[in-house]
């Protein structure tokens, strides 16, 4: 989602005649857009914001200028905390503000620092404008759309309900306009994001509300869209209709990111989840009966307050029953604001670091022999770009693994069976098919 939110910072300053750059040094106006999810994410931001202040410091000695603006979560969770700490720092602006950053700016530069930090999100997206054709080219063949925001869950451990406010779903005319837009100029996969994804409830034209399910069928008809995926989803609003449109829509791919975060049905309580593990393998199942070769991933959380050596047991067995193809795990961060954090059971950062490692092999373990499971069959693939070395390109398979090929620069934006030939650590190896050549399952 930041990704997405940078995309559209971007889009929106590039109508006020900036231009994009990778170097500090040449910028005028630099923006962190941060996120608090966790302590050290929202820690490195002091680090970082040090060193800008010294480069702006250094150019007013020449009279040059540099603003710095701080977005995203952490403007939003502390953001009076930013400017204490930090003087050089000129505005903070949250996640669902940003549009307003053109008039900000031009605040800033007339005196004084300045935070905006409303819950506008309605209002956010009539404003944002549309990226030009340039604008999309230039960010490759496939993009992000978002589609939900926000959360009413309250996961004890979480902020994201604090920093991003209450779930709020877009209309489905804009999403598609969007979406439209993207694929006219070249884009062939659109990733549908949101907080809660698999949540979505917009309003059609008529005000009716149409479910994620339904705008994939609606989108998936297209023209130039190849593919179409989702993230992140919660368990509990892993709708039969969504399960069923893995089977009835060929472009939706078959890989779903579904965090569980414990295989303990007394951690999942604690942390509000409101399932049981046993509720999770139902999915899993459902899914794999509606694709059979459908590829699981998911986050995890080790060392939440109260966590035993059974429950941690437990959230290695969910992992050896799953068989997950890919996954992010991380030791809990205990958060201000979050029940999680005044709990007085916290656990200790030796104990958390062991699960972590212990959870991180048998992860890492089931991805590699996932990835070496493909070696030998036909995959297609979507190529997105050039490769690493002369004649070679990259793309996607359905799974999300990277792919790399011998192959023209032509094949880039579209969709081709390929014969994976190696796995290697981090990429698969394949051949592209010549023509009448026969594709292996
Ligand atoms: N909406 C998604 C995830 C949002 S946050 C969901 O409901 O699952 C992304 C991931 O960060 C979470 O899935 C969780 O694994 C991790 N995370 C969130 N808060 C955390 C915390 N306090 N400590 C450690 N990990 C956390
Ligand atoms: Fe955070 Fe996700 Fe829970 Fe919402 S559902 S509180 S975003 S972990």
């Amino acid at each position: 989602m930041n990704v997405y939110d940078a995309t559209r910072m971007a889009d929106l300053l590039g109508q006020e005649g900036y231009a994009e750059t990778t170097n500090e040094a040449e910028a005028d106006l630099v923006i962190l857009n941060t996120c608090h999810i966790r302590e050290k994410a929202a820690e490195k931001i002091y680090s970082e914001l040090g060193k800008l202040a010294l480069e702006k410091r250094a150019r007013e000695v020449s009279g040059r200028d540099m603003k710095i603006v701080v977005a995203g979560c952490v403007a939003q969770a502390e953001g009076a905390e930013v400017l204490k700490r930090q003087r050089a720092v000129d505005l903070v602006v949250g996640p669902q503000s940003y549009h307003r950053l053109p008039d900000l700016l031009q605040r800033a530069r007339e005196g004084g620092r300045l935070t905006d930090t409303d819950f506008a999100v309605e209002d956010k997206f009539d404003a944002l404008p549309q990226p030009s054709r340039a604008q999309i080219r230039a960010r490759g063949v496939s993009a992000f759309v978002t589609v939900q925001e926000g959360c009413d869950k309250f996961c004890s451990f979480c902020v994201v309900p604090y920093t991003r406010g209450a779930e709020v779903s877009r209309p489905v005319a804009d999403i598609v306009a969007e979406t439209r837009r993207l694929v006219e100029a070249g884009v062939a996969e659109v990733t549908l994001i949101g907080q809660n994804v698999n949540a979505y409830r917009g309003p059609d034209e008529k005000g009716a509300e149409w479910s994620l399910a339904r705008l994939f069928e609606h989108l998936s008809e297209m023209r130039g869209l190849e593919r179409l995926r989702y993230t992140t989803s919660h368990p509990v609003d892993m709708a039969q209709d969504l399960i069923e449109a893995h089977e009835s829509i060929p472009k939706l791919m078959p890989y779903v990111h579904l965090p569980v975060q414990s295989g303990s049905d007394r951690i999942l309580k604690a942390m509000n989840r409101k399932h049981k593990a046993e509720d999770f393998l139902d999915i899993v199942a459902r899914l794999r009966k509606a694709r059979p070769d459908m590829a699981m991933s998911s986050d995890f959380i080790v060392g939440f307050p109260g966590e035993t050596d059974e429950d941690f047991e437990a959230t290695m067995q969910l992992v050896r029953d799953v068989g997950f193809a890919s996954s992010f795990s991380f030791k809990y961060s205990p958060r201000p604001g979050t029940p999680g954090a005044e709990r007085d059971d916290q656990i200790g950062e030796e104990v958390m670091r062991e699960r972590l490692a212990a959870l991180q092999a048998l992860l890492e373990e089931q991805r590699q022999s996932f990835n070496s499971a493909t070696v030998g069959r036909t995959i297609d693939v979507l190529f997105e770009k050039q490769g690493r070395h002369e004649g070679q390109i990259g793309g996607k398979s359905p799974y999300m693994q990277a792919v790399h090929v011998s192959g023209s620069a032509e094949m880039i934006g579209r969709v081709a069976p390929v014969a994976i030939v190696a796995a290697g650590s981090n990429s698969l190896a394949g051949r592209l098919l010549g023509e009448g050549e026969e594709a292996k399952a």
